[in-house]
């Protein structure tokens, strides 16, 4: 069984058609990349499956399940989470407190403050104080712990992220454009991170650019293009497809 399903997913903003009638099929604890040039459709369809736009459209299904109409709040509970192409951090939280609301679904997070610094939590509490200092742990980002988030470099505000949507031990993972604006050093070690995940049972959605990374980690790929699926299949298939090929050199 898959664990996402889209069925004929159409979003469109006026008369554009940002993505028309798209189906794919996200299996479980697999890395799948969904790829293709500016403006195909990529992070609307990130949208939609997040719930945070309900398509014109089609219907989407996890774990079997028709979840279509669901926001993104009920989705998140259910086990799909999400990083954003523009960072969505809350800059002046620490990055404890970013971590922390990571986990808003078991946590009572209004409580942040007082959470942080009072001893003898609850044991809910406690285990959420565990789980997000293991994380800044997991993702390299112990030494900022206390710092407001935007006085990290980019990369690692990047990392913060990353480290927030993953704290919940979603199920799947929507990674938009992880690498961009990472060096290559810092690329790489996101590249080894991202790849280790679906041994530890989070199934990867990963929209990026760079196509090495993308060769790299993915085992399937999906490209849109105009908002449409051009092609499916593994990275050697989708690298040899003259369709794919035209629509990235624009002809
Ligand atoms: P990608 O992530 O693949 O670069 P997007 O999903 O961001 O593409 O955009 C697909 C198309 O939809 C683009 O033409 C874009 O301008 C348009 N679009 C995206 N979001 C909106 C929106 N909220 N309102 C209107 N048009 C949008
Ligand atoms: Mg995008």
């Amino acid at each position: 069984m898959s664990l996402l399903e889209t069925r004929s997913i159409t979003m469109k903003f006026g008369g554009l058609t940002a993505v028309g009638d798209v189906s794919m099929k996200v299996k479980p604890s697999r890395l799948h990349a969904l790829i293709g040039p500016n403006g195909a459709g990529k992070s609307t369809l990130i949208n939609v499956i997040s719930g945070f736009y309900r398509p014109t459209s089609g219907s989407l299904l996890f774990e079997g399940q028709e979840v279509q109409g669901r926001g993104s709040a009920q989705l998140s509970h259910l086990g799909i989470s999400r990083t954003f192409q523009n960072l969505r951090l809350f800059r002046n939280l620490t990055v404890m407190e970013n971590i922390l609301i990571g986990l808003h679904n078991q946590i009572d997070v209004s409580f942040l403050p007082s959470l942080l610094r009072t001893s003898g939590h609850r044991a809910a509490e406690r285990e959420a104080m565990e789980t997000a200092e293991a994380m800044l742990n997991e993702v390299g980002l112990r030494e900022f712990r206390d710092r407001p988030a935007r006085t990290l470099p980019y990369g690692k505000q990047k990392w913060l992220e990353v480290a927030r949507s993953l704290v919940s031990r979603p199920k799947l993972l929507l990674l938009d454009e992880p690498a961009a604006g990472l060096n290559a050093t810092e690329s790489e070690e996101l590249e080894q991170f991202i790849r280790t995940l679906p041994d530890k049972g989070v199934t990867v959605l990963l929209i990026e650019h760079d196509m090495r990374l993308v060769m790299s980690l993915a085992e399937r790929i999906t490209v849109l293009n105009f908002g449409r699926v051009i092609a499916e299949g593994t990275p050697q298939e989708v690298r040899d497809d003259p369709t794919v090929i035209e629509a990235y050199l624009g002809k």
